[in-house]
C-alpha cells in the first residue's frame, strides 16, 4: 500500500485549533498536546478504535501514544465499552463506598508485589503528591530526592529544574511555585548511584523519600542500568528514607505487576494511574500496610477526593486489568514492541541516519544520536530538529507518534505485525527524505 503525502489535509483540525486558542490557553487542556516541540499544530481526534485514531478531517493514524499509556488493550475495547454501558444506568458517581472499589483494590493488591493497601485518587499527579505527604508524615522528615528527567505530575513540590547547580538549591522551574515549597526537593541524575549516595550523605537524617520512575518514560524511554534500582533500594534502607516507585506509566505495562515485578524490586510506596483507569481518570497510591494506615480516616494524614473511586473509572479499570490477565499478553507486547524498535534501527541504518533506541516491554523510544541514552542529560544530545521533521513526516504518513523527543512510545495488544510493517515502510520513506 502506497501512502501519498500530498493528499494529507488537516483543514478542519486547523480551524478548530485556531478557535481553541481563543478559548483555552494554547488551545489545549494539557501542554504537550499542542505539538509545539515538533513545530506542528495538533490534529483534533474524532474517534479512536483499537490501534487507530481518526481525526476530524478523516485521516487515520496508527497510534503509538495510546492516550499516554492507558489504551494498552487498544482504544474502545468492546468489553471495556460494554462494562461501562452496563454501569451507567446505575449512576455515574456516588460519593460513597461502592463494591467496585473493593474489586479493583483487591486486583491491584494481588498484582503489585509491594502493595498491601491502596487509596484511589483521580490522577497520577494526585497519587505522587499524596505519596510524598505520607512519606513525610511517616518518617517525620521533610526533604525528598527525585531524579532529573523523571516526571511525577505537576504538583508544586516536583517542579524543580533538573541541572547541577540549580538542583541542590531546589529552585522552582515554573513561575507560581514558591521556592519555599521546592527548597526541600533535591535532584540527582538518573542512573547515578554515587550522586544519590552523596546527596543522602549530605542530609543523612532529613530525606523522607527517594522517588523515581523505575523505567523513565518522561524523558524518552530510559532504562535503569543493571544494579541501579537495587542500589537505590539499598541506599534508602541505609539512610532510613522511603523508596517510592512512580509506576503511573510502568504499572501494568512492563508486566502485570509493573516494573517492580519485572525487576524484582520491593519499594515502600507505589504510585499508579493511567492503565488502572482503563481510559477514565484514575490514580492510586499504595504500599506497606503500616505506612498506608497513616492515611485518613485510619490515620492523621489528610487526603480526600469528591470523585475518588468513581464507579465508572473503577469499572473500566477492572475490565482492562481482566483483559491483561489473558495468558501471553506481556509476551506479545514485548515481541511486537521489539519488532518495531529493531525495525526502526534497521531503517535508520539503511537510510544513513544515526539513531539509538531504548525499549523494555511495551515502551520504546528512538533518539537521533549515537547514544547510549542513560539519563536526561544524555537524551539531550539527540537532534531534536531532526526528530521534529521525522514526526511531521510520520503524521503525514498516518503514524501518530508522541510529539516530543522526550516522550516514550506505547504499544497495545491491538497493534498487529501488519501495523508495524506499515509503520516501518512509512519511516523508510520519511527518513530517506531527511538529510543525514
Ligand atoms: C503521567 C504521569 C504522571 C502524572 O499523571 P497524571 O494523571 O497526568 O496527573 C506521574 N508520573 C508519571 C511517571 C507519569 O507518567
Amino acid at each position: 500500500m502506497v501512502t501519498t503525502t500530498n493528499t494529507y489535509q488537516t483543514t478542519r483540525s486547523h480551524e478548530l485549533f485556531e478557535r481553541a486558542k481563543t478559548l483555552m490557553p494554547g488551545g489545549v487542556s494539557s501542554p504537550v498536546r499542542a505539538f509545539k516541540s515538533v513545530g506542528a499544530d495538533p490534529v483534533f481526534i474524532a474517534r479512536a478504535q483499537g490501534a487507530y485514531l481518526w481525526d476530524v478531517d478523516g485521516n487515520r493514524y496508527i497510534d503509538y501514544i495510546g492516550t499516554w499509556g492507558p489504551a494498552i488493550v487498544g482504544h474502545a475495547h468492546p468489553e471495556v465499552q460494554q462494562a461501562l454501558i452496563s454501569a451507567i444506568p446505575n449512576g455515574t458517581s456516588f460519593g460513597a463506598p461502592s463494591c467496585q472499589e473493593n474489586v479493583l483494590a483487591q486486583m491491584v493488591i494481588d498484582a503489585v508485589p509491594s502493595i498491601e493497601m491502596v487509596r484511589f485518587v483521580n490522577s497520577g499527579t494526585e497519587a505522587c503528591m499524596s505519596a510524598i505527604r505520607l512519606a513525610r508524615a511517616y518518617t517525620g522528615r521533610e526533604k525528598l530526592i527525585k531524579f532529573s528527567g523523571c516526571y511525577h505530575g505537576h504538583g508544586d513540590l516536583f517542579l524543580v529544574q533538573a541541572g547541577s547547580g540549580v538542583a541542590t538549591l531546589g529552585l522552582p522551574d515554573s513561575p507560581g511555585v514558591p521556592s519555599a515549597v521546592t527548597a526541600h526537593t533535591l535532584t540527582v541524575p538518573y542512573n547515578d548511584l554515587p550522586a544519590l549516595n552523596a546527596m543522602l550523605a549530605q542530609y543523612p537524617d532529613s530525606i523522607a523519600a527517594v522517588i523515581l520512575e523505575p523505567v523513565v518514560g518522561n524523558a524518552g524511554c530510559i532504562l535503569p542500568q543493571p544494579g541501579f534500582l537495587a542500589g537505590v533500594r539499598e541506599l534508602t534502607h541505609q539512610y532510613g528514607a522511603l523508596l517510592i516507585f512512580d509506576e503511573v506509566m510502568t504499572g501494568f505495562r512492563l508486566a502485570y505487576g509493573g516494573a517492580q515485578e519485572r525487576f524484582g524490586m520491593d519499594p515502600d510506596l507505589t504510585c499508579l494511574g493511567k492503565i488502572i483507569g482503563g481510559g477514565l481518570p484514575v490514580g492510586a497510591y499504595g504500599g506497606k500496610q503500616a505506612i498506608m494506615e497513616m492515611v485518613a480516616p485510619a490515620g492523621p494524614v489528610y487526603q480526600a477526593g469528591t470523585l475518588s473511586g468513581n464507579p465508572l473509572a473503577m469499572t473500566a479499570g477492572i475490565k482492562t486489568l481482566e483483559l491483561l490477565q489473558k495468558p501471553g499478553t506481556y509476551a506479545y507486547l514485548d515481541q511486537i514492541t521489539a519488532q518495531l524498535t529493531e525495525g526502526l534501527l534497521d531503517v535508520a541504518r539503511a537510510t544513513g541516519h544515526t539513531i539509538c533506541a531504548n525499549q523494555v516491554g511495551a515502551m520504546t523510544s528512538i533518539f537521533f544520536c549515537a547514544g547510549p541514552v542513560t539519563s536526561y542529560e544524555t537524551a539531550k544530545a539527540s537532534d531534536r530538529e531532526k526528530f521534529g521533521r521525522f514526526h511531521r513526516g510520520m503524521m503525514a504518513e498516518g503514524v501518530y507518534l508522541a510529539p516530543s523527543q522526550f516522550e516514550a512510545w506505547f504499544l497495545s495488544t491491538a497493534h498487529t505485525a501488519a501495523d508495524i510493517d506499515q509503520t516501518l515502510q512509512a519511516a523508510r520513506r520519511v527518513l530517506s527524505q531527511i538529510p543525514q
